[in-house]
């Protein structure tokens, strides 16, 4: 049964090519962030907090986003299999997320890695500032999410090398060129 993770740093396009892997496999395209934007849309007291945290580009605590992945992760349309884009970010994230696969005897297929240099990750996301207006991506806050992403979500990404799980794929360059990389890579999976 496919079970993805899509990881990468703010602005590699875990987002973006979500929607193929998903497509691919039938499996629904979870993304946190995404989840997070619909809550604080909603205007819900819950969303006003969480909106504090994401437009200064801080995470939302663990215990928060490990129940909200939870739950959907139990909904009719995961039973097939699914991909988290987004999650899990920090080390007690993937821990959380091994006690709930341990708990259906489930094991993850493959963590896909978008690579993409640091300095395009950043122009990528001043060009998407000016494109979608997510209050996220203003310069300051676009920093702090890089150093937040090297500080809190480089080691999950080294943990899933140590387990042998992480697929590189060449995210640089344009939208149709990493798409071709993704699709070759998965191409090399057994799913
Ligand atoms: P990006 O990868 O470009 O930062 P996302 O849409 O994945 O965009 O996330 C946007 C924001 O949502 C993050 O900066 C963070 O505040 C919050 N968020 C998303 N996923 C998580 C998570 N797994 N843990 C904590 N916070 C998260």
């Amino acid at each position: 049964m496919p079970r993805f993770l899509i990881v990468g740093a703010p602005g590699a396009g875990k987002g973006t090519h979500a929607g193929s892997i998903a497509d691919r496999y039938h499996v629904p395209a979870i993304s946190t962030g995404a989840m997070f934007r619909s809550e604080i849309a909603s205007g819900s007291d819950l969303g006003k907090q969480i909106d504090a945290l994401v437009s200064s580009g801080q995470l939302v605590s663990d215990d928060l986003t490990n129940q909200v992945v939870k739950s959907r992760l139990a909904q009719p349309d995961c039973i097939t299999g699914w991909l988290l884009d987004g999650y899990p970010r920090t080390v007690d994230q993937v821990k959380f997320l091994d006690g709930i696969l341990d708990d259906t005897k489930a094991k993850l297929t493959a963590v896909i890695m978008l690579d993409v240099p640091s300095d395009e990750v950043i122009k990528r996301l001043i060009k998407r500032a000016q494109i979608e207006g997510r209050a996220d991506d203003t310069p300051d806050v676009i920093k702090h999410r890089q150093e937040v992403y090297e500080a809190q979500t480089a080691p999950v990404i080294a943990e899933y090398e140590a387990r042998g799980l992480v697929v590189h794929v060449d995210g640089s360059g344009t939208i149709e060129q990493s798409a071709d990389n993704l699709m070759e890579a998965l191409d090399g999976l057994k799913v």
